[in-house]
């Protein structure tokens, strides 16, 4: 157990994560949804806890990612709707989800991209209008993390279809599983446990408490202040997987002999060992410099880019390095290897693709003036 989950109480996390971590290659084998470990990670708190410390949420996060990356998409999508209402619900909102919500008993799923485009949210297609003191919705989204399985849809649609490229007439609105239709599971590279789905919204009607905060227009600013919160959790979950490729692949040359000797007394074995250390190292502490600063309120854009972007070209480096260090075996299912690359190439475009998220540092950056600048 690492001294940082010691000392954070997150010994019961750290637990649970080396029991899953023991069954992930079978389970990730067969592929098939993780029903017997979701009510134990709520039990664990893991869909409430980006309500509390978000440096203790990055560790239990990094904890999960470490034992196996399908259980992460699960907590962090669910995690936005907790973030949102929270934040931006009105009171009564919050007494109606927030209890159930936090305690995992009833679990989101988040939609935001469409079919056209997913960098570009400012181009939102679905439609929300005015229906009596309600909303008719109408919507096509894809890739939604969870769908077919959560109870419940946090969905980014336009409440004013005049204005088609305005970020000012977006809303976030809150609808319920019978209320969508998934059309389509996709095949994908990794985290194969957990659906990713193309779904629709026809025609549905829905009360005006439905909408996040009841006043229309919010929903971009909204959504994007709770994405910061969805790096933060992505980037911890990929350090945890870069924890886990490293480890494995030490334990490999530690017991893996060549040329008379163990793997792990050569020294380019070694230096490559050194680089994942140090990369991952540093991709750990930028994750708790953005949960902090994001802990003390506000936006947080160039922390929490910088540190999903560090963290994701950590987890895929160590990843395709321990493959490497694993000779064939690491090219094979008999290991973790493959595993590990397979999910770490989520990262580079889950929660922001890093090309997006290095546009956006970039722009932060040039802007800004050196004393108010963090770096
Ligand atoms: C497994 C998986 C799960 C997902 N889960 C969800 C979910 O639960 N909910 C949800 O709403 N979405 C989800 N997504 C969608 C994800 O957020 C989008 O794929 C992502 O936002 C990119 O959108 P896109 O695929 O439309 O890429 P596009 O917008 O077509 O962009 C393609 C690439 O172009 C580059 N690019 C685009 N614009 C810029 C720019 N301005 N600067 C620099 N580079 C740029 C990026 O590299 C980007 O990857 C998921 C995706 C995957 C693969």
């Amino acid at each position: 157990m690492s001294i940082a989950t010691r000392a954070h109480g997150l010994e019961e996390v750290t637990r649970f994560a080396d029991e899953v971590r023991d069954t992930v290659h079978e389970r990730d084998a067969i592929g098939t949804y993780p029903a017997d470990l979701v009510p134990r990670m709520a039990a664990l708190g893991l869909f409430g806890r980006c309500a509390g410390d978000l440096r203790t949420y990055a560790l239990a996060m990094e904890e999960v990612g470490r034992a196996w990356l399908s259980l992460v998409p699960i907590v962090n999508a669910h995690s936005t709707s907790v973030w949102v209402i929270e934040h931006y619900g009105t009171t009564a909102q919050q007494d109606m989800w927030l209890g159930p919500f936090r305690g995992g008993d009833a679990l989101a799923c988040l939609a935001l991209t469409e079919p056209h485009g997913g960098s570009d949210l400012a181009s939102v297609r679905s439609s929300a209008t005015r229906d009596g003191s309600g909303w008719r919705l109408n919507g096509h989204k894809t890739y939604i993390t969870h769908a077919d399985h959560a109870q419940h849809m946090l969905v980014l649609a336009r409440t004013d279809i005049e204005e088609s490229r305005s970020t000012r007439t977006l809303g976030l609105f809150l609808i319920d599983r019978d209320q969508y239709t998934v059309v389509r599971k996709l095949p994908k590279l990794g985290t194969i446990s957990v659906e990713t789905c193309e779904v629709t919204m026809n025609d549905v009607r829905l009360e005006g408490d439905r909408l996040i905060g009841e006043v229309p227009g919010r929903g971009f600013p909204q959504v994007m202040d709770a994405l910061e919160v969805g790096r933060i959790a992505v980037a911890a979950a990929a350090v945890g997987v870069a924890r886990s490729a490293l480890w494995r692949a030490i334990e490999r040359v530690r017991e893996r002999h060549a040329f008379g000797a163990p793997l792990a007394d050569n020294s380019f074995v070694r230096q490559r060992i050194a680089t994942m250390t140090t990369q991952i190292a540093a991709a750990k502490g930028l994750v708790q410099i953005a949960a902090s600063a994001k802990n003390d309120g506000g936006r947080h854009d160039v922390e929490t880019s910088s540190a999903k972007v560090a963290a994701a070209d950590a987890a895929v480096a160590a990843s395709l390095m321990a493959m490497e260090l694993g000779g064939g075996a690491g090219y094979t299912e008999d290991l973790d290897f493959a595993r590990h690359l397979r999910d770490a190439t989520l990262f580079l475009a889950g929660e922001g693709p890093n090309t997006l998220l290095d546009s956006l540092i970039g722009a932060r950056m040039v802007e800004a003036t050196p004393d108010l600048a963090w770096i």
